[in-house]
């Protein structure tokens, strides 16, 4: 950072410089304001926990309870969250859609409408106000919490009726939100002058054209775009890119290098070389919905081997977002827990569900693994042991020692000799569910345990 704010001097002297030999045009001018808003947003951001450091929070569920109030509840929630290690929070489609008070947010009608406008059959959004959600924002960069916005730029939702003149039939591709910004047409979604389709359509929505330089334009390229909008004005940090099947991953490459901030792609998909090339072409993580399917079979399934399978985190740790349960999808139910205890302790960047969090879960069992996370488990994965209930591997250690994790789902205790990275070294179990603490031996093997339907965590005392 010291760095930065010295190079930003440098850049103002070397300004001030010019300036004094001759007269500031209006360039200069504008330089010189470009340079003070973003000194600017050093400055309120540098704060923040670097992403990936801890554990991501997705902040809602599918039909969190309406009435304008959800912003206010996760306000309420940010300080303990980041308290407990976790270091973003991605919040729902925030701007005004076709269902207005009603919707998650996924039916995009006026990126610009945050709950200010009288549209769609309301002032505020279904999670509350534009002050509110700027009031979120702003305690949550006080909690040293990034804010990661979810952007769905594949379809939107909610335009009149106009006839396309490509197909001769009407389509709801006439855009007149009450921002006055990016008004759109049958010119900006498909088909159109430039093709008939892109890679993907969701349901009826009209398909926005990415290809179309307008709308490049209104979503990342132009001063007033969506992206430059949400990140300069409203505070966002980051992205996660709904439905990234539905067009070409470099419209998200594109978007990520003209705004930067972390960027997630849901890519719905348990390929995960798939998973792999997609988040390759778009330099961006991906969700990693492999580890997703491969969990579930391992653990509804009753087969723990099925966690050798090939995973985004085995090929790409660094592009890997890796997720238990999310607002689309709940199928782990049974080995849940096990299931954190797998991602919370192996590679990749992790995201907790509000829910299972909040709600559902053990708060204490699981802030113990975000510690685990954030503290211990650093390093390449190797893994020891898996049959049909249990599965072992360690964490080769990085900064810290590293870890052995055991995941046992099966109903009774299990213990096994393991070769760890560690000689002639006490152990214990850090989750608190073994209370042995066994002294490994001068070649590293150690005797480990594990209670039934549960999992134990093994490090240097
Ligand atoms: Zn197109
Ligand atoms: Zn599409
Ligand atoms: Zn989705």
């Amino acid at each position: 950072m010291k760095t930065l704010q010295k190079l930003s001097a440098l850049i103002v002297i070397l300004y001030l410089g010019v300036g004094c030999s001759s007269e500031k045009t209006e360039d200069q001018l504008k330089t010189q304001t470009e340079i003070n808003k973003k000194e600017e947003q050093v400055a309120a951001r540098s704060g923040l926990k670097p992403i990936g450091s801890g554990v991501m929070m997705q902040a809602f569920y599918w039909d969190v309870p309406a009435g304008g109030t959800w912003w206010q509840t996760v306000e309420s929630k940010v300080q303990d969250w980041s308290n407990a290690g976790i270091d973003a929070i991605w919040l729902p489609p925030a701007s005004k859609a076709q269902n207005g008070a009603f919707s998650m947010g996924y039916d995009p009608f006026d990126y610009y409408d945050f709950g200010q406008y009288n549209q769609m059959g309301s002032v505020e959004t279904r999670f509350g106000s534009k002050a509110e959600l700027q009031s979120l924002i702003t305690e949550a960069h006080t909690a040293q919490l990034s804010v990661i916005a979810d952007i769905v730029i594949n379809h939107n939702s909610g335009g009149d009726s106009e006839v396309n003149p490509f197909t001769g039939q009407s389509n709801w591709t006439d855009f007149n939100p009450l921002s006055g910004k990016f008004y759109r047409s049958y010119n900006d979604f498909h088909p159109n002058g430039i093709h008939n389709n892109d890679s993907g359509a969701f349901g009826g929505f009209p398909d926005l054209c990415h290809d179309q330089a307008y709308v490049q334009d209104w979503l990342w390229k132009g001063a007033e775009s969506v992206a430059k909008y949400y990140k300069n004005v409203m505070g966002f940090d980051g992205w996660r890119f709904d439905y990234v099947k539905g067009f070409e991953p470099w419209v998200v490459k594109d978007w990520k290098n003209e705004v930067g901030g972390f960027s997630v792609g849901e890519y719905w998909d348990g390929n995960a070389a798939t998973l792999d090339w997609w988040s390759g072409q778009a330099e961006v993580s991906a969700f990693d919905f492999a580890c997703y399917y491969r969990m579930k079979d391992a653990f509804e399934g009753n087969d723990l081997n099925r966690l050798n399978d090939d995973m985004l985190w085995k090929r790409n740790s660094m592009k890997a977002v890796t997720f238990v349960t999310n607002h689309d999808t709940d199928e782990i139910i049974n080995g849940k827990m096990l299931a954190y205890a797998y991602i919370l302790t192996h590679e990749g960047y992790p995201t907790i569900f509000y829910r299972d969090y909040e709600e559902w879960l053990n708060k204490e069992r699981l802030n113990n693994l975000i510690w685990i996370h954030n503290n211990l488990a650093s390093g390449s994965t190797s893994i020891l042991y898996t049959d049909n209930d249990e599965y072992i591997a360690k964490r080769n250690g990085y900064n810290s020692a590293g870890i052995v994790v055991y995941i046992n789902n099966s109903n009774s205790w299990q213990e096994r000799w393991v070769e760890t990275n560690w000689s002639n070294t006490t152990i214990k179990d850090y989750t608190g569910h073994s209370n042995w603490e066994p002294v490994t031996q001068s070649g590293k093997w150690v005797k480990i345990q594990v209670p039934p339907k549960s999992y134990s965590v093994w490090a240097p005392k």
